[in-house]
């Protein structure tokens, strides 16, 4: 087993804590918003930003979630909708979540206000919604169109105007004016910040690739819940220095790989080191994914501050049509040099799974990348099956040594 590892893990584990202390204390007014919602305009209004998604995450990456699921289905939310949405819930109404254990806080911190944006689902609508009714707070949001090939002037003027609309109630419940010269600032830091982790993702197109999708799933903390911070852009920039000298010195996370695997959707996050020690078990390197490209927003310009951030949040993968995604998926195959794709087909969502209308079929016809859909699902394990999933993958994984092409 390689002792390979990522020194800047540490400062990850710093930078995370520190966010998450700051929540708690109440010196901020609170904004809660989606993980590809509009943050930067909420934080040139001075809000601290909370992401219930990234909450939800935690809540399968330490196994808690379906402890707390049961307790939002007695409130009428289905089993089968979003684990994210019902583990949240459940863990908010139990009083229950490793935030309160990990850093010391009393629950998520109350927001003041709650914006979403449905470029990712609809299901934030619903989600959100449950927690402007408890909270009696001001709820905002954007509906984009969705699953466009192509997003044009017609559509980016219509987010720009829902952009706009509110700007009343952020300037209420922030009790601060809007600037457009903080919104630029706040544009400018995310900018940089998001293209340094476009970079980092990139360093995998190397053949000894210094960072897989499992450790990005971990070091896309600060893209989320940070991005429009100087924090935010110092750790890629550190982050990037430690895998750029990687690739330099031939240091990577699986020296002998001889398969490069692409990962479409969803992580399964209480899964992810028994799934990282499988595939480089298998010697494959698991090296992209549409799951951490998520956060790559290279359309932001802070000159062209509201075109451009509409622009960039309308156009993101999960927004797209087939045939967008299949175009975009196509330049990562070619880019990373992609021997096979998994789609993980999430029970609970359905937004992020791409393998139920027969696009690995049609993909693998296109481009000869064979593909292998696996069941599972992002929070609940009752939906994935684990001896069943290390069937599928080490079967396709010894099929693909036959057809590898040589590189
Ligand atoms: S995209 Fe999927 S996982 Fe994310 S909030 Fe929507 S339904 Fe939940």
């Amino acid at each position: 087993m390689s002792d390979y590892r990522i020194r800047t893990t540490d400062l990850m584990k710093e930078v995370m804590g520190d966010y998450f202390k700051g929540l708690g204390t109440g010196e901020k007014k609170i904004a809660w918003c989606t993980s590809v919602g509009p943050a930067e305009l909420l934080r040139s209004f001075g809000f601290e930003v909370y992401f219930p998604e990234n909450h939800g995450a935690l809540l399968g990456a330490t196994r808690t979630a379906m402890d707390h699921i049961p307790e939002a289905v007695k409130c009428g939310y289905s089993g089968h909708v979003c684990s994210y949405t019902t583990a949240d819930i459940g863990s908010f109404l139990r009083n229950e979540t490793p935030l309160q254990k990990h850093y010391g806080l009393k629950g998520a911190p109350r927001p003041d206000l709650i914006a979403y944006n449905t470029n990712q689902c609809r299901e934030v609508e619903d989600w959100f919604t449950f927690y402007a009714d408890h909270f009696n707070c001001p709820i905002v949001g954007i509906q984009p169109p969705r699953h466009l090939d192509e997003v044009t002037e017609d559509e980016v003027e219509l987010v720009v105007r829902q952009f706009k609309k509110m700007i009343p109630a952020l300037e209420l419940a922030s009790r601060q004016k809007f600037d457009i010269d903080r919104f630029k600032d706040v544009i400018r830091l995310s900018r940089e910040a998001t293209l340094l982790w476009q970079k980092v993702l990139k360093t995998s197109t190397a053949m000894n690739a210094p960072i897989s999708f499992f450790d990005g799933t971990i070091h896309m903390g600060p893209i989320v819940v940070l991005r429009g911070t100087q924090v935010a852009k110092d750790y890629y920039t550190e982050l990037l220095a430690e895998l750029e000298d990687n690739v330099a010195n031939g240091r990577g996370f699986l020296p002998n790989a001889t398969k490069r695997i692409f990962w479409e959707g969803m992580p399964i996050w209480g899964k992810l080191r028994m799934m990282s020690d499988l595939f480089a078990a298998n010697n494959a390197a698991v090296v992209a994914s549409t799951y951490c490209s998520s956060w790559v927003f290279d359309q932001f310009d802070e000159n062209d501050p509201w075109n451009s951030t509409a622009r960039a949040y309308t156009e993101i993968f999960i927004n797209r049509s087939e045939k967008a995604k299949m175009k975009m998926l196509k330049a990562w195959f070619d880019e990373y040099r992609i021997d096979g794709i998994v789609y993980h087909d999430s029970k609970t969502c359905f937004n992020n799974s791409n393998a139920k209308f027969g696009m690995p079929q049609r993909l693998s016809k296109e481009t000869g990348v064979p593909s292998l859909v696996i069941e599972g699902d992002l929070c609940d394990l009752r939906f994935f099956s684990e001896g069943q999933s290390i069937t599928k993958i080490e079967t396709f994984l010894e099929q693909l040594e036959d057809v590898r092409t040589t590189y």
